[in-house]
């Protein structure tokens, strides 16, 4: 029986023991908190086949520089000298082609096509009972040249085979009677699906432990120890663990125990917020209000708008101007809704672990034998957990990998 030791606990951290402990493993699961908050509580809870245009893209760069100078913008680039910062941002430029763009469409779209349907699968295990809802996406827009950038992607997307449908004013508000939409139309992307995070964090984590996975939690690591070309030991402060693999599913904070090994691995902070509200909202489909960058989830009891995108280092800042804006968005795009200072009071931030490229790393280090990576997943860490759950697994146990792997070499910068 393997041993493994998994070092962090959110969504990649999770699906990853799932499978692993599904295949016989002997899992440990490692995290510094209480694995009750974080990216993986907080976000959106997307499944997102239609997100195939990674963030690295051309015209990201003049956009970043335009909303700097914006407090209230979706997106923020905290100008630092540091020269983790410098070198991701220079691969996010050398990113940002028409070319890139176009070779990272397929394996964004088949990673979250495949993450979708491991989801629905999950629902088939007994005590897997969760809210998964197929109702798809509206992307709305406002203004003409949201509108013209949305039907560049939708064509995209119809060449790729996913299923998105126009709709005008007059049939986004018959789509959403009660939910006085103010907008121009919509792309309903019906090949998206949405979760309540939350709700589904603790449904895996109560699986696993029935399963046999244990749980560290509080437990800092803080040293990963070589012998040569593996990994001997890591250590808390309290603790030693030993291993035959070890997967590093640390999130944002991966490059940094990655250094412990002296591997580069970039990833930055993308930082984001939600506010949930149990008002009526009469919204039952998810939405991106395009022109803001806000996500609106109709989850389990309540509904949540979240957004931003802010990469200023690792911090849990509160910033209230970012939280006002995603309010008045929601204000803008829903005629006569407001979110109450006191949702915006309670509202939470995560952290995004963004590669520079807008692809995630899975697989096996080149230096160190017996650790995976399983990070840097930016936008759709819940949407691909399952998907990046299964691939480490089958890395791990040397199966063949449910799709190609290549383009999300730990190795590639
Ligand atoms: C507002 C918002 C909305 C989002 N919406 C969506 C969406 O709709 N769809 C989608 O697909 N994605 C979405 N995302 C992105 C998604 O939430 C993340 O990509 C995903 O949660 C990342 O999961 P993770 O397991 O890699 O990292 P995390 O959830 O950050 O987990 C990493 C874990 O590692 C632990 N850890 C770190 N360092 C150590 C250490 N030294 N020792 C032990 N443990 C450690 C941390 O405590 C943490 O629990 C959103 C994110 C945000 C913030």
């Amino acid at each position: 029986m393997k041993k493994i030791v998994i070092i962090g606990g959110g969504i990649i951290g999770l699906c990853s023991a799932y499978y692993l402990q599904e295949s016989g493993c002997s899992v440990t699961v490692i995290d510094k908190s209480t694995m009750r908050s974080g990216a993986s509580f907080v976000n959106a809870g997307f499944l997102t086949p239609s997100h195939f245009s990674p963030l690295a893209a051309p015209g990201m760069i003049r956009k970043g520089l335009q909303w700097m100078l914006d407090p209230k913008s979706p997106f923020y680039v905290k100008p630092r000298l540091d020269l983790d910062f410098l070198k991701w941002s220079w691969l996010f430029y050398k990113s940002s082609t028409k070319a890139h763009v176009q070779q990272s469409i397929r394996p964004i779209k088949n990673i979250n096509l495949l993450s979708t349907e491991l989801y629905k699968d999950m629902l088939n295990v007994t005590d897997m009972q969760f809210q998964l809802e197929n109702k798809g996406l509206l992307m709305c827009f406002k203004t003409p040249e949201a509108a013209e950038e949305e039907i560049k992607l939708s064509k995209i997307a119809l060449k790729e085979g996913l299923n998105v449908q126009y709709l005008n004013k007059t049939e986004l508000q018959k789509l959403q009677p009660k939910a006085n939409y103010n907008a121009l139309g919509a792309f309903h992307y019906l090949c998206d699906s949405h979760m309540t995070p939350g709700n589904f964090m603790e449904t895996l984590k109560k699986h696993l432990h029935q399963k046999g996975v244990i749980f560290k939690t509080d437990q800092e690591v803080i040293s990963l120890e070589r012998k040569g070309d593996e990994i001997h030991k890591v250590r808390t402060k309290t603790h030693t663990f030993e291993a035959d693999e070890f997967i590093l599913a640390a999130g944002s904070w991966s490059p940094y125990l990655a250094k412990h090994l002296s591997i580069n691995i970039p990833v930055q902070a993308g930082k984001g917020y939600c506010i949930n509200t149990k008002q009526e909202t009469g919204i039952t489909i998810p939405a991106i209000l395009v022109e803001a960058k806000v996500a609106v989830t109709p989850m389990e009891h309540f509904t949540r708008f979240s957004g931003t995108m802010e990469i200023a280092g690792i911090n849990h800042r509160i910033n209230p101007v970012r939280v006002q804006s995603i309010a008045a968005a929601a204000s803008k795009f829903y005629t006569g809704f407001h979110l109450s200072e006191a949702e915006q009071k309670e509202a939470v931030c995560g952290l995004r672990p963004v590669s520079p490229d807008g692809l995630p790393y899975i697989g096996k280090s080149s230096h160190i034998k017996n650790l995976t990576f399983a990070t840097g997943h930016a936008m759709m860490g819940w949407s691909l957990g399952p998907a990046t759950g299964k691939l480490v697994e089958e890395i791990i146990l040397e199966k063949k990998p449910s799709m190609d792997i290549l383009p999300f070499s730990p190795d590639r910068f």
